[in-house]
């Protein structure tokens, strides 16, 4: 069996420290992956730190995941050694309920998603995620991470990059739509440069300006501080659609109120709390209230395929394996520009 090199969170203090865990020979539709680059998503943050409920420890996180493949099942007939491949939030779902075979794989209605990590797997063991060497995959459930888009800013295409992209396509975001992003971290400004290029008129509502001369860059049009009361007058009724990223509590209420009439708020942030949601922010402008979770196999290649066209990757800041538990407490404090991607190289040898 192969052995990967990996760092492992032992309990919910979320310290990582070097490990050594067991991958699967590839089975006749799997193939073997070199992970060059995981990404830090704050969902590893939330599930290292139980914020989301009771987590399965060791924990070895991560589902941005980029790599080559290093070795073929006898059956794959998508990819050859050498490919370049990601892999998301999720290594298999049902594959026989309507959302499966209708391309929404992340609502599998047949038992759920899979996850990359903290799930088990067909064969009823844990799964073990991207901060290591090495991971086995079904080849229906691996990306193909077109040439022109580098492996480390890649990588976070796997969840904030489809994180974003579903809901932008699914509400129609385009020329001549208003659309605001909430929170710029590693979703919020992939949503930015997405929503950019799809041709929507993009603001960014961000807790202070400190970022703003990089969002103009990454494509937005507007941007304005949450801390400014003013923001919510000056741009009351103003939205056609919302996204927002926010991992923490937030008055959904005076977001709400940025909405046109007929606007909708997706929200994809994951907080601990339930939200709060005034009846009258909603009915007062025929308002809606939605959410969404990362996006089905075929939407997320066509995400990337979407991300080479337009020449988009992440905005990323490399860490080595030693670092993982400082970037942590950087993420919470919205002090990343714009995601943490770990260089496995760096791990010490499995053994
Ligand atoms: P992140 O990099 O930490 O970004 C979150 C952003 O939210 C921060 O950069 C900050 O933006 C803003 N923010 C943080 N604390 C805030 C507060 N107290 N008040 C107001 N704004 C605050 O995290 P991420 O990786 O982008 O993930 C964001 C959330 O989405 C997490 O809850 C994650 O679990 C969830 N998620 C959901 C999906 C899905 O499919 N639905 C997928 C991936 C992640 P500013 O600095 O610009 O204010
Ligand atoms: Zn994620
Ligand atoms: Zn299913």
């Amino acid at each position: 069996m192969p052995q990967a090199a990996a760092y492992a969170a032992h309990s919910a203090d979320a310290t990582f420290a070097p490990t050594t865990i067991t991958r699967r020979e590839p089975g006749p539709t799997e193939v073997l992956i070199d992970i060059a680059w995981a990404g830090i998503c704050h969902s590893d943050i939330h599930t290292a730190r139980e914020e989301w409920g009771t987590a399965h420890f060791p924990l070895v996180p991560g589902h941005e995941i980029a790599g080559t493949v290093a070795q073929i099942g006898s059956e794959v007939t998508k990819f050859a050694v050498g490919d370049r491949v990601g892999v998301g939030v999720f290594v298999d779902s049902c594959r026989e309920c309507p959302e499966c075979l209708g391309g929404t794989e992340q609502y599998c209605s047949g038992g759920g998603m899979m996850g990359t990590y903290n799930s088990k797997g067909r064969d009823g063991l844990w799964n073990d995620g991207g901060y290591s060497t090495a991971i086995t995959v079904e080849q229906d459930y691996t990306l193909r991470i077109p040439e022109g888009i580098e492996l480390a800013e890649a990588a976070p295409l796997l969840c904030a990059g489809i994180t974003l992209y579903s809901p932008l396509r699914h509400w129609g975001a385009g020329p001549g739509k208003k659309v605001a992003i909430v929170g710029m971290g590693g979703l919020g400004h992939m949503g930015v440069k997405i929503a950019a290029a799809m041709g929507a008129e993009v603001t960014v509502l961000s807790q202070t300006l400190s970022k703003k001369e990089d969002g103009e860059r990454f494509g937005a049009t507007h941007y304005h501080a949450t801390s400014d009361p003013e923001t919510f007058r000056t741009l009351a009724r103003s939205f056609d659609l919302i996204i927002s990223t926010v991992s923490a509590d937030l008055d959904m209420n005076a977001f709400l109120g940025l909405l046109k009439v007929d606007g909708t708020l997706v929200n994809v942030g994951l907080p601990e709390n339930p939200l709060s949601v005034k009846a009258g922010a909603l009915a007062g402008a025929r308002r809606s209230l939605s959410g969404s979770n990362i996006g089905g196999i075929g939407e997320t290649q066509e995400m990337l395929d979407f991300c080479a066209e337009h020449g988009l990757g992440a905005t990323v800041e490399k860490i080595g394996g030693d670092d993982i538990t400082a970037a942590y407490d950087r993420v919470v404090a919205s002090d990343v520009r714009y995601r943490f991607v770990i260089d496995t190289s760096t791990f010490p040898p499995a053994g």
